[in-house]
């Protein structure tokens, strides 16, 4: 990648992650807040999951990759920047750190209270063009995020042509370094659903699409 797609891309990232592009930006990573109330995604993700998954595992994440970044030339980039030069020098463990609070800052923006309904317009058709139906892609990804083996994630992306397709990613990895751009994920780290399910992944899986995927994200993230 030479520098220009870097920086590219990095913009990209930004956009799609629904937060500002922070140019010269204070030393040090953040913990944006969450955008809902902590029990808003209740019954199928309960406010106990939310208390330990964003207070306690997304915060270690930023707590930890400060510690590593200290004094380093991390310290003073943009979180996509740091994501992707990590992965290109890999540097795994601020790559692990960098990518899962962008995997986490991604999931919360890509679920929303009430969601989960059919998506129409643009969005619909592109689904169609790509799954053939709405109940080939619902499975699709359905099927991929279950099948994710350990940590990880599931993803629907938009190639450089715009065709969508669902992938999974294990541990920390981000659909940005296959050249893809991310327009929804659902976190699949037993600490996502361990509480509220048990080791019923499937059904978490089920309940996140059908009721909380926030589709004017990923249409935004569509451009
Ligand atoms: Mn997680």
């Amino acid at each position: 990648m030479d520098r220009r797609d870097f920086l590219a891309l990095g913009i990209g990232m930004t956009v799609a992650a629904g937060f500002p592009s922070i140019i010269g930006k204070a030393a040090g990573f953040d913990l944006p807040p969450l955008p809902y109330k902590d029990d808003a995604l209740a019954p199928v993700i309960s406010a106990n999951t939310i208390g330990f998954h964003y207070g306690k595992h997304h915060r270690g994440y930023v707590d930890n990759l400060n510690k590593l970044a200290k004094g380093t030339e991390f310290e003073s980039m943009g979180l996509e920047s740091a994501v992707l030069l990590s992965a290109k020098q890999k540097n795994a463990p601020i790559f692990n750190n960098a990518a899962q609070i962008w995997n986490h800052n991604f999931y919360w923006n890509s679920l929303r209270p009430n969601g989960g309904s059919k998506p129409s317009g643009k969005l619909l058709e592109k689904i169609n063009e790509s799954f053939g139906d709405w109940d080939k892609f619902r499975k699709a990804f359905a099927d991929t995020t279950v099948s994710q083996f350990g940590t990880g994630w599931g993803w629907l992306v938009a190639d450089n042509k715009g065709k969508l397709s669902v992938i999974k990613t294990g541990d920390a990895d981000v659909p940005m370094t296959q050249g893809l751009k991310p327009l929804l994920t659902i976190d699949v780290w037993e600490h996502a659903y361990y509480l509220d399910y048990q080791n019923r992944r499937a059904a978490y899986v089920d309940a996140v699409i059908d009721k909380l995927l926030n589709w004017d994200f990923a249409l935004k993230n569509l451009g």
